[in-house]
């Protein structure tokens, strides 16, 4: 497989589930754009250097850099997926190399102290620090944007109703959650489902990423996309319950927008 270079958005979401610590050394790590602009702000003070050049970068920053590992390394057949990555320093990464995967140290070490005072390489700096907006300071906005596809339907209509539904942050290449073919219950309308499945959906999100929200939601219902959107009357009282379960949790999450996909679209998302 080739090795692909890890989007932004992956980096930034790596780094802030294992709380900015390296999982080989449990030491805390660095964001290196902010380094770099603090370098250009003091020039000649070893915050950063291009090529982490020994004596031009002061030797903490040089070896504690955040960078992301691939557990199983990609020659090793390791996936370019969240899951496969993990934080590590320059100075462990630089150390491990293309190590055989059962050489490897473990991943599993925390930094209680890093958790607590809610430590993050100081890449918060980096927004209040850049002089124009790029790719990292839209990433570190506190405003996350989720794209979330959801899926819902009945065994026999009405019957036993299941759903999926799948979300990542924006930019991202794999799924944050990915739910297939959860059930729901019996005597259920189609509609009803892919209500649920919505109502379902966003919760987690939330549960996810708390609601300073800007999300993107997809779903092949027509029905409920304009019922949402205002376009359609909500006549059946049953699904009218879901309706205001569904409008309510969207009303506490910031900005949110619907859109009606082909049925292929979120098949090719699941699976069926
Ligand atoms: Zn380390």
């Amino acid at each position: 497989m080739k090795r692909e270079s890890i989007t932004k958005a992956d980096q930034l979401h790596v780094f802030n589930r294992d709380h900015w610590t390296c999982k080989y050394c449990g030491v805390p790590v660095f964001f290196s754009p902010t380094l770099k602009l603090l370098e250009n702000l003091s020039p000649g003070h070893g915050y950063y250097h291009q090529h982490g050049k020994a004596g031009e970068m002061l030797r903490l920053f040089q070896m504690k850099i955040a960078t992301v590992d691939h557990i199983v390394p990609v020659t090793r057949g390791g996936l370019n997926e969240i899951d496969n990555y993990v934080t590590a320093c320059w100075e462990c990464n630089l150390t491990m190399g293309d190590t055989e995967v059962g050489d490897k140290p473990t991943h599993d070490k925390t930094n209680a102290d890093n958790e607590e005072t809610g430590w993050d390489g100081m890449s918060s700096l980096y927004p209040k620090l850049a002089t124009q907006k790029d790719d990292w300071t839209r990433h570190l906005n506190d405003t996350v944007s989720i794209e979330l596809y959801f899926d819902g339907g009945s065994l026999g209509n009405p019957g036993l109703g299941y759903g999926s539904y799948a979300f990542r942050k924006e930019g991202m290449t794999t799924w944050s959650v990915m739910k297939r073919r959860e059930e729901f219950g019996k005597d259920m309308t189609n509609n009803q489902a892919e209500y649920t499945a919505a109502i379902r959906g966003v919760q987690n999100v939330i549960k996810t990423f708390g609601s300073d929200l800007d999300l993107a939601i997809f779903g092949d219902s027509e029905l409920l996309v304009k019922q949402v959107k205002g376009e359609y009357r909500v006549k059946n009282p049953e699904l009218r319950i879901l309706y205001d379960e569904l409008t309510q949790l969207l009303q506490g999450c910031g900005e949110y927008k619907l859109t009606h996909v082909p049925r292929d679209q979120s098949k090719a998302i699941f699976g069926h």
